[in-house]
């Protein structure tokens, strides 16, 4: 066996190691340097000799501090190092890089159903937007003879998806904080892959009314840019089904009066037809789960360089997960566009921090034994992996959680780690598009929108050769280059874009929940 190790930067004095089923002890590296103890995969092993508090380097930076002497050629795992504090968000250098203009990249399109409003969809999906929890079971049963009885005769139709959530009633709905997942809801239903076609089920009695969950105006289909340009469906009436009317008699003139309205939306989305739009009509999510030490050398840099390649042909990128860039915030604040990019920014963290301390936990709480049975002993080390995802570009926007977004670029859209949370976040921006890189391995997917999911390491590929859409574990083999990986999965994207190509997620139809994030209390 050839052993094979990684190093992210010339500075680091630990290095990673490659090989499927890790290293024994007594390997020699090609440097001469020989293994004192076992080193499993994706795990670091010490380049040099490391006296008590020297700081042990991975990208170049400290991801932590030897607790005692660690001999070169020794397993480095968390036990041995203490955390560094985090960043202050004090003092931090604004807009100070100016990454040097890259050429734009021109002729990359896609087929895409373009809205009224401008966006442009991946996906045909009738959406049917809920108030409550209280009507998801009716919802849902409606669905089914939606999915069975009437999407049969609506070919262009890709699916029906019932928006389910765990909100709308019980809940302190006039605390500062709901603001986040109301507005979560509202813009989701205006994601790009649902058309216009606002549909809503409604208790009656639930504290989150349609009214207030859709005020009038937020979802009439208007184009910004050109106000003539009103679509058919620019309806200023809401489309409500609402159980607790009196005209209902029975649980089936519910179902029945779900499904009137349903096909109604139907008619109208199976009319439209893909068309050829610039790749710059993506409005793409970046996201990882399950990482493991190879998310930051294989996946993660590829999606980074990707990011690049869509930031170049026009389109939008959001990368989220406050927790994992909460670690890098210097190098994100240096690449904003503008100050106040920048200090949109440090607000989010600030906001998320004291979040954070509400519950008496910090940052730290992210990692799981997953992530350091993969080989990340602590949150730096995966903040620095995951950050990789952004890429090079400037950063030029900012999104508080549940925000809708309104520009081109490298965007960050502030929102919690937590996979689900994270994917219903973006959605709500108005993502029409997913990556998610994973090394442990998550079946995620959504319902609402592609996800095409990368995984870091070739095992993991080929054990879930039917989950995993791209084996960005090549680039640890020698077989790929990150450039090579990242233009694979630019083109698998403009594939699955154009509904040409189905991810793994939406062949096996595997659909996470929705998780609202509400930061409010509960009554
Ligand atoms: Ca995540």
């Amino acid at each position: 066996m050839n052993p094979l190790t990684i190093l992210m930067h010339e500075r680091d004095n630990v290095a990673i190691v490659a090989n499927a089923g890790g290293l024994p002890k007594g390997t020699v590296l090609a440097s001469g340097l020989t293994l004192i103890d076992q080193v499993p995969q994706g795990h670091k092993v010490a380049l040099q000799d490391l006296t008590p508090d020297a700081p042990v380097l991975r990208y170049g930076i400290p991801i932590g501090y030897a607790i005692k002497p660690i001999a070169a050629g020794s397993w480095v795992h968390e036990r041995l190092l203490k955390m560094p504090d985090a960043r202050e968000l004090d003092n931090l250098p604004i807009a100070t890089v100016k990454p040097a203009p890259q050429a734009p990249l021109k002729g990359y399109t896609f087929e895409g159903f373009r809205n009224a409003d401008g966006s442009v969809g991946t996906r045909n999906i009738l959406a049917i937007t809920q108030t409550v929890q209280c009507v998801a079971g009716v919802t849902d049963f409606a669905v089914q003879r939606i999915k069975a009885e009437l999407l049969p005769r609506f070919p262009n139709v890709d699916d029906v998806v019932s928006l389910e959530h765990s909100y709308g009633c019980g809940v302190a709905i006039d605390a500062p904080d709901a603001i986040i997942p109301i507005r979560t809801l509202r813009n989701i239903s205006l994601n790009p892959n649902f058309g216009g076609e606002v549909m809503v089920v409604s208790l009656g009695c639930e504290k989150l009314q349609p009214e207030r969950l859709l005020p009038p105006g937020s979802f009439a289909i208007v184009d910004e840019r050109n106000v003539a340009d009103v679509g058919s469906n620019a309806d200023t009436s809401l489309d409500v089904v609402c159980l607790q009317d009196d005209a209902h008699v029975g649980f089936m003139s519910m179902v029945e009066s779900i499904m009137r309205q349903a096909e109604q939306h139907l008619e109208r989305l199976n009319a439209r037809q893909r068309e050829t739009v610039p790749a710059s009509e993506l409005v793409v999510g970046v996201q990882c789960g399950g990482s493991d030490a190879f998310s930051g050398v294989t996946a993660n840099p590829a999606v980074g360089f990707c990011t690049d390649l869509l930031v170049r042909a026009g389109a939008s990128v959001m990368f989220s997960e406050t927790t994992e860039v909460r670690d890098g915030i210097d190098q994100l604040t240096s690449r904003a566009t503008t100050p106040e990019v920048a200090q949109a920014m440090i607000r989010e963290m600030a906001w998320y921090d004291a979040y954070l301390r509400r519950g008496q936990v910090d940052r730290s709480a992210n990692t799981t034994p997953g992530n350091k049975a993969g080989g990340l002993s602590n949150i730096v080390e995966k903040a620095m992996g995951s950050i990789v995802k952004s890429g090079s570009s400037p950063i030029s926007g900012v999104l508080a959680p549940g925000e809708k977004l309104k520009q081109k670029g490298l965007i960050y859209a502030a929102t919690p780690a937590s996979d689900f949370i994270c994917g219903t976040l973006q959605l709500a921006a108005g993502m029409n598009l997913h990556v998610f890189t994973t090394g442990r391995g998550t079946p995620y997917g959504l319902a609402e929108c592609p996800v095409i999911k990368v995984a870091t390491r070739t095992d993991l590929a080929r054990r879930w050769h039917d989950l995993m859409d791209i084996n960005a574990g090549r680039i640890a083999d020698g077989d790929a280059t990150i450039e090579t990986i990242g233009w694979e999965m630019f083109h698998l994207m403009l594939e699955v874009a154009s509904g040409r190509k189905k991810t793994w997620a939406e062949h096996w139809k595997l659909h996470n929940a929705l998780v609202l994030f509400n930061p409010a209390p509960i009554t």
